[in-house]
C-alpha cells in the first residue's frame, strides 16, 4: 500500500530530530525551500568535503560560474563554487547553486573552455530546477522516502549516525545527483547556449566529453552518468554546436590562467612531481 508522503517520512526510521523542511511538506520544492536546504548543504559540505581552501584556485573557478551566469541572467540564487581535493573528475550541483568541482576534473581540463563546459553544465542542472526536481521526485517514492531523510539529515546537519545505510553522506549527495537521461541533454544544451553567450567556445564541453571516453569509454565519471552515453552525449552536443549562435572571437583559452591555476593545484596538493 502506498502512504502518504507525510505518513512515509514520519514513520521512517531514519527521520532525524527535527528534521526538516523537506519533511514538513510533500508539495514542489519552493525557491525559497531550495534555498534553505542549499545554505545547510552547504555548510554539511563543509565539514565532509576536503574543500580546497586557496583562494586563487577559488575565485577562478568562482569567476568562471560567475561569467556564465551573468550570460544566463538573474538568477534567484546566490551561486557558490568551491573546489574539492579529489583524484576523481568529477563536479556536482547542490541544491540552490551550490557547486562543487574537484581538483582533478581543473587538472584534466586541456583548455578552459573545457573546464567552463563542466561547470556551465552543473549550473544548467540548478537554472533547469534538476536538483530540485530530484529532490522532489526522491520524497515521492517510498525508497526516496529514506534517501531523502538522509539528505535532509545532511542538510540539517542531523549527522552520519543516520546515515548508515548510505555508508556516508556523500553516498546520498551522489544518489540525489544522479539524474536522468534528459536532465543530462537539457544541462548541455544550457551550457552550449551559455557558453558561447558568456564567450567560451561551447566546443570545449564536447572535447571535453571526447577526452574522457578515451580515458573511460562509456562508463566513466559520475557526472556524466551512464544514461545517456558519453557517445550519446557528444552526439548531441555537437548537434547543439550546429545550430548555437557561434559569435567570433570565441575564447578556447584565457591566456594561460588555467595552466597557473592547475600548477598552483599540483603544489597545493603536494603532486607537483606528477609531471
Ligand atoms: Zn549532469
Amino acid at each position: 500500500m502506498r502512504k502518504s508522503c507525510s505518513e512515509a517520512a514520519r514513520r521512517s526510521r531514519f527521520a532525524p530530530v527535527g528534521a526538516i523542511l523537506l519533511l514538513v511538506s510533500c508539495g514542489p520544492l519552493s525557491l525559497s525551500e531550495e534555498s534553505q536546504l542549499g545554505h545547510s548543504f552547504q555548510q554539511e559540505m563543509r565539514k565532509e568535503l576536503p574543500i580546497l581552501h586557496d583562494r586563487v584556485v577559488t575565485d577562478y573557478v568562482r569567476g568562471m560560474g560567475r561569467g556564465i551566469l551573468k550570460a544566463a541572467g538573474p538568477q534567484p540564487f546566490d551561486y557558490t563554487f568551491q573546489v574539492v581535493v579529489d583524484e576523481n573528475v568529477n563536479a556536482f550541483a547542490g541544491p540552490a547553486g551550490h557547486i562543487y568541482i574537484h581538483t582533478e576534473t581543473i587538472l584534466k581540463a586541456r583548455n578552459a573552455s573545457e573546464l567552463a563546459g563542466v561547470i556551465a553544465h552543473e549550473i544548467g542542472h540548478v537554472v533547469e530546477r534538476h536538483v530540485a526536481e530530484n529532490y522532489n521526485r526522491q520524497r515521492n517514492t517510498q525508497i526516496g522516502q529514506q534517501v531523502l531523510v538522509a539528505g535532509a539529515a545532511i542538510a540539517g546537519g542531523g549527522g552520519m549516525a543516520n546515515l548508515a545505510n548510505f555508508g556516508s553522506g556523500l553516498a546520498a549527495v551522489a544518489y540525489l545527483n544522479t539524474f536522468g537521461r534528459e536532465a543530462e541533454m537539457e544541462a548541455d544544451a544550457f551550457a552550449v547556449e551559455m557558453l558561447s553567450k558568456a564567450g567560451w567556445d561551447p566546443a570545449g564541453l564536447v572535447t571535453f566529453f571526447q577526452l574522457l571516453q578515451e580515458d573511460s569509454g562509456d562508463g566513466g565519471p559520475s557526472f556524466l552518468s551512464s544514461h545517456p552515453t558519453t557517445s550519446e552525449r557528444i552526439r548531441a552536443t555537437s548537434e547543439a554546436l550546429e545550430v548555437v549562435d557561434r559569435p567570433p572571437g570565441l575564447r578556447t583559452d584565457d591566456g594561460g590562467r588555467l595552466q597557473i591555476i592547475q600548477r598552483r593545484i599540483l603544489l597545493l596538493t603536494r603532486q607537483s612531481t606528477r609531471y
